[in-house]
């Protein structure tokens, strides 16, 4: 079998003027910011337009995923283009793709097949500049930071604890431990230092977050920055950097308008980490999506373990969101995968493995209906390399449990392939929903942590090291016990131990660290080491990418 690249198909597309594309989303030009021919930043202000629409907000997820991705993205736009096709008021909400994976192993974020938001290369690349404004931010509040104590160090902050670090959106391991301010007194004060991936910075989570400027620019004076000699936390308000940051970032908070390969209206706005971070896109693209249609598709990142869980107790409870419908994607190779077999092996038909993955599938089905008490529905995300009797399984297996599912063939088919998926996602959406989550903000922190690891990952328990148990001690004594968890775990495993796949049983989650994220406005739970420095591999992307004297690119994926 041999496929069209997506790269390929992305430039065979005519695209409509981005103007075009803001009268189908019904966006006035007063409020539409062009940036060349087909990318257009959207004002926040047409939310105090009045809406006639009715806002259903579809949230696209997924079981969990083989380390390849199993088509969240590619779900989200052709579902999308499906629902358009039934002649819906639609619009799509997804996440910024980060250079570091662009250039790394994974690629870029802009779904695959006859699924994609165009253009492909800019969305891929620099875009609309978004990712730089956050690294300017961020990189402020940090030359901010060690000047000040270069002029005295009024705040007495110890520079063993600064806890904010530099950042710039590549994969670059070199920069994860640096040491700077060396060369002399002239030179700032010595002192050991790092660098994130921009989309790890608090900044992304931040910008992400927030409801508007004024929200904005409160959440960044919050931001934690490292504490004092007596251990009191120094935030970015303290450095009075929060007005500055802000101006950087005014911009960067408008969602940004570009179009599916079927011309539907799509938002494109802020990628925050989906570890340390919530890995939603930006509460304000969703909000003015919602406000503008009568349906908003949306995706959150890694499985549903995390990402649903990170999207409906942070961010739906942060903004006041109530969704509608989740959809959850599944493909025959994840299944088989969770069913023991490995990744090689994937691709050839195994009807045993199959069914000994389902588990997975249907503990993250039970999660969504019977804790979020949300409608699901089951997308099979077909794959050229899937047989009718594998995929025959998967939709037999459902139908017998009662679980609803549809085939969804948007990756070789574009809209028309997500038909089936687009009339069940219709008919869920007005099913009424008594939407719940899965814990209550003002349970203590270990609380909260317990109620996700037993309800949602199925764990017997969690443990705290003794770091952990200090850390959560000190940040109840701060204050800042009252905010949401947002857990950093493997996408691999409902449990922290990315080997057990499937639905495993009779385990203990281990919490190593608890970190604050004022400015987000979460307390991060880490389960191991969670990178936020990620490296090139041994033949990273990069070296596939080319641009001919046209400027047209290839090798993009
Ligand atoms: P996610 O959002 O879950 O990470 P993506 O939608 O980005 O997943 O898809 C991951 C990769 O898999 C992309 O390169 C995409 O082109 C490819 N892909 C997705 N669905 C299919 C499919 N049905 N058949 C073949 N390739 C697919
Ligand atoms: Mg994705």
């Amino acid at each position: 079998m041999s496929f069209k690249s997506d790269i390929e198909i992305a430039q065979e597309t005519t695209m409509q003027p981005i103007t075009e594309v803001a009268k189908t989303a019904g966006i006035d030009e007063k409020y539409l910011e062009q940036y060349g021919k087909y990318k257009a930043k959207v004002d926040y202000s047409i939310l105090k337009e009045e809406t006639h629409t009715q806002g259903k907000l579809v949230l696209v997820t997924a079981i969990n995923p083989t380390p390849a991705g199993e088509g969240k993205t590619t779900t989200t736009v052709g579902l999308a283009d499906g629902m358009r096709k039934l002649g819906k008021n639609v619009l799509v909400a997804l996440r910024e793709p980060s250079l570091g994976p662009v250039f790394g192993v994974k690629g870029g974020a802009a779904g695959g097949g006859y699924a994609q938001v165009v253009p492909m290369e800019d969305i891929n690349l620099h875009f609309t500049g978004d990712f730089h404004a956050i690294g300017a931010a961020n990189n402020l509040l940090a030359a901010m930071l060690d000047n000040h104590i270069y002029q005295g160090n009024r705040l007495n902050i110890d520079p063993r604890r600064i806890t904010w670090r530099r950042c710039v959106d590549m994969n670059d391991r070199q920069l994860r431990f640096v040491v700077d301010g060396l060369g002399g007194r002239v030179n700032g004060t010595p002192r050991e230092d790092g660098y994130d991936i921009t989309v790890a910075s608090e900044i992304m989570a931040v910008l992400c977050l927030a409801s508007d400027i004024t929200d904005l620019k409160a959440r960044l004076s919050r931001l934690v920055v490292g504490y004092t000699y007596d251990e009191k936390p120094v935030t970015a308000g303290d450095l009075n950097a929060q007005g500055a940051m802000t101006a950087l970032l005014k911009d960067a908070l408008k969602p940004n308008l570009v179009q599916t390969l079927e011309h539907t209206p799509a938002f494109v706005h802020g990628g925050p980490f989906a570890n340390i971070a919530h890995g939603c896109n930006s509460v304000t693209a969703t909000k003015i999506a919602m406000h503008l249609s009568d349906y908003t598709i949306t995706e959150a990142g890694f499985g549903a373990d995390l990402g649903a869980e990170k999207f409906l107790d942070i961010k739906c409870r942060m903004a006041g969101l109530k969704p509608s419908c989740v959809v959850l994607v599944a493909t025959v190779r994840a299944l088989k995968y969770n069913g023991g077999v490995p990744k090689a092996e994937t691709g050839v038909e195994n009807l045993e493995a199959l069914e000994k993955g389902l588990p997975n599938l249907l503990q993250h089905v039970g999660n969504i209906t019977k804790v979020y008490k949300l409608p699901c529905v089951v997308a099979i995300n077909r794959f050229p390399q899937d047989t009718e009797a594998e995929l025959k399984l998967v939709e037999d297996k459902c139908r017998e449990l009662g679980v609803n599912v549809a085939l969804s063939e948007v990756w070789g088919k574009g809209g028309e392939g997500g038909i089936a998926l687009a009339n069940e996602v219709i008919r869920l959406c007005d099913q009424p929903n008594d939407f719940t989550f899965s814990y209550e903000l003002d349970k203590p922190i270990k609380e909260k942590i317990r109620d996700i690891v037993t309800k949602i990952y199925h764990g017997d328990d969690v443990a705290f090291t003794p770091n952990a148990e200090k850390q959560i001690k000190a940040l109840t004594e701060l204050g800042y016990d009252k905010m949401p968890i947002c857990m950093a775990k493997t996408q691999y495993s409902f449990s922290d131990d990315p080997a057990k796949l499937g639905a495993p049983k009779g385990f203990t989650v281990t919490v190593r660290n608890v970190k604050v994220s004022a400015g987000a406005g979460f307390l991060v739970a880490l389960t191991g080491e969670i990178m936020t420095m990620p490296g090139l591999p041994k033949v990273p992307a990069a070296e596939r990418i080319d641009v001919d004297e046209n400027g047209k690119i290839s090798g993009l994926f």
